[in-house]
């Protein structure tokens, strides 16, 4: 028993190690992740539920390292959001994705539209606003054909996120508010901020009890009430899409495993 003591010491001792070297090698190589073009973007589609027809894809970022492998942004992100390095990502990500649906308008896709994930301390950043208009500018891409998605995380200081989201209203750029209704500030902010969408945790679409169906409906139609577009995050399964249909007549739209994976952009081309 006790040298299974030792091993188990051992054992956790050194998956901790492994933790920690791991942070600490993603926290060193970040640094120069942009230049060495180890980040990708993957597309995953929107939704019509109604016509189930694709209106937009969001890009979600992957990290390639040559160790590491295929690092989630679950796992990045924080990290990048500590060092200050997701100011240079998030533009990076800002930059790929606009160059990516001006390709596929120039292609003759005409009513899709990107939607880019922003994190709080880029969204809090100084240089942000003049970030956007610059990348806009450079890439040509219509700002009415782009949408950022910010959490309410983001919206914490109600009187700079108004202000900001004022500007990107001003220049014609969606915005929406993602993983709605995991946080308690979810209803004050909707009548302060410029929104134009909200994106419905996944959380909420997982279970399927009566109870669970009420909650989802009771959320939709605070969006609706605030003439808000309505997306369902995490839609996995067709009898999903049933129901949510079955609870409203006002156009819904979702994400989701059932539709597609998120994918190379050749991978989600062969969808449109
Ligand atoms: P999110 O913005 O809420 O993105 C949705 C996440 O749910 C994605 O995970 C997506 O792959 C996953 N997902 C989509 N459909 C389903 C489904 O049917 N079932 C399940 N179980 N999951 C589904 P991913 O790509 O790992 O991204 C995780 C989070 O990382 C994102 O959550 C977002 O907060 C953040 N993130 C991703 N890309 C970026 C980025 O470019 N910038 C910033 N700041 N954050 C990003
Ligand atoms: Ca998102
Ligand atoms: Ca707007
Ligand atoms: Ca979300």
């Amino acid at each position: 028993a006790k040298s299974r003591g030792g091993n188990q010491y051992t054992f956790y001792n050194s998956e901790l190690n492994n933790m920690v070297e791991r942070k600490m090698m993603m926290e060193h190589d970040l640094e120069r992740a942009i230049q060495k073009g180890q980040f990708i973007l993957h597309y995953q589609p929107k939704i019509n539920l109604q016509t189930r027809k694709i209106v937009g894809v969001e890009a979600l970022v992957r990290w390639k390292h040559p160790l590491l492998g295929t690092v989630p942004p679950t796992e990045f992100i924080a990290i990048a959001e500590e060092t200050g390095q997701i100011v240079a990502i998030g533009n990076w990500v800002l930059h790929t994705a606009c160059n990516q649906i001006k390709k596929w308008k120039q292609m003759g896709y005409d009513h899709l539209h990107m939607a880019i994930n922003v994190s709080a301390r880029q969204f809090e950043d100084k240089n942000f606003i003049s970030d956007v208009k610059e990348i806009i500018d450079k890439t040509g891409v219509h700002p009415s054909d782009i949408e950022l998605e910010i959490t309410e995380s983001v919206v914490k200081n109600i009187a700079d996120s108004s202000r900001i989201l004022k500007e990107l209203d001003l220049m014609g750029i969606r915005a929406s508010l993602d993983d709605f209704g995991t946080g308690y500030s979810s209803l004050s902010v909707l009548k302060d901020l410029l929104i134009d969408a909200i994106k419905i945790d996944r959380s909420f679409i997982q279970e399927h009890t009566d109870a669970d169906i009420a909650m989802m409906k009771s959320i939709m139609n605070i969006g609706f009430n605030f003439n808000l577009e309505v997306i369902v995050e995490g839609i996995e399964h067709e009898q999903q899409v049933e129901a949510l249909l079955a609870i409203s007549n006002r156009t819904i739209f979702g994400q989701g495993y059932l539709f597609s994976k998120p994918a190379s952009a050749e991978e989600i081309e062969k969808l449109f």
